[in-house]
């Protein structure tokens, strides 16, 4: 038994409209708590159980801490989250629902994860959100579900923010012998930081994270995310937040499913009509989100 499940692979008569090629989708927008997230810190919080530790400690107020909350009350070990005050009282609430406790603490998440950061006693184990190889081999488990129902892509589509998805995606791909499938890795403009890498050819930090898609918001992109770049087939794409954001309400429409914009990147290169059309059949990583309402998506619509 795993902490995530086996989310639906299913074929968008909408989205293969759009792209004009096959579009299949990986509903992870349906895991418990919304997101891929709890694929690897699902994996991590078990294998740090497992060593003993007894209190779980995060510094997301988004997926990832969403996902330690999760776990964490599955697996019955206590969970404290560091927010800044940026948090939305929606995650909080969530965090709350999910038994942990959160504090609120400094304007940034630098501020948020350094007073995390001392809270990290010797038997409690730091779940990070996108840096650590626990995380990639529990993302890789996506792959493993779609090999197993027998259906290859010609490519994979998904959103980057600090490149554990992408990892933990690159990492599915090889270990099943798919070196070959090339992945097309999404941002926003704002929150780029894997452009910027590839453009600098090496991981740098953007200066600020100046998109709506917080999800997205890494300064720098982990090393391996950087390091698949120079070993796998990896296209870089960048859309602008409005792009993201109707996607976002184009897919609400067709599949009834509200994801946040970070997981609306991803989507807009469907959306978009010719980006994927060199393709036959794609598989789009629904990667979801739960930070995000319909109304807070819509007023960003309505921003010039
Ligand atoms: C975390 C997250 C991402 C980006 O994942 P990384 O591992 O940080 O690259 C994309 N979409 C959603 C909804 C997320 O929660």
């Amino acid at each position: 038994m795993t902490l995530h499940i086996n989310t639906p692979l299913i074929e968008s008569p909408a989205l293969s409209a759009a792209a004009h090629c096959t579009v299949h989708l990986k509903l992870d927008a349906l895991q418990p708590c919304g997101s891929f997230k709890l694929r690897g810190v699902g994996h991590a919080c078990e294998v740090h159980r497992a060593k003993g530790a007894q209190r779980f400690v995060s510094s997301s107020g988004g997926n990832a801490g969403l996902a330690v909350a999760y776990a964490g009350r599955k697996l019955g070990v206590p969970v404290v989250v560091v927010v800044p005050q940026t948090t939305t009282a929606r995650a909080k609430e969530l965090l709350e629902m999910d038994g942990a406790q959160v504090i609120v603490h400094g304007g940034s998440w630098q501020e948020a994860n350094e007073l995390a950061q001392t809270l990290v006693g010797p038997d409690d184990a730091f779940i990070h959100p996108f840096n650590d190889p626990l995380l990639w081999t529990g993302h890789a488990t996506m792959i493993d579900e779609v090999a197993s129902t027998g259906y290859k892509p010609d490519a994979v589509v998904l959103s980057v923010g600090g490149g554990g998805l992408l990892s933990g995606v690159v990492e599915g791909l090889q270990r099943n012998g798919w070196q070959d499938v090339p992945v097309i890795a999404v941002e926003t403009q704002g929150a780029a930081s894997f452009h910027a890498a590839i453009v600098a050819g090496k991981p740098v930090a953007l200066e600020a994270i100046t998109s709506v898609a917080t999800s997205l918001g890494a300064k720098q992109v982990c090393d391996q995310a950087f390091a698949y770049a120079q070993t796998h087939p990896i296209e870089s794409l960048v859309v602008s937040d409005q792009q993201a954001l109707q996607a976002c309400e184009r897919f609400l429409h067709d599949q009834r499913i509200l994801v946040e914009p970070a997981c609306g990147a991803a989507l807009a290169v469907a959306y978009q009509g010719e980006a994927l059309s060199r393709y036959k059949d794609v598989l789009m990583v629904v990667c979801g989100g739960a930070t995000a309402s319909h109304e807070q998506i819509k007023a960003w619509l309505a921003q010039p």
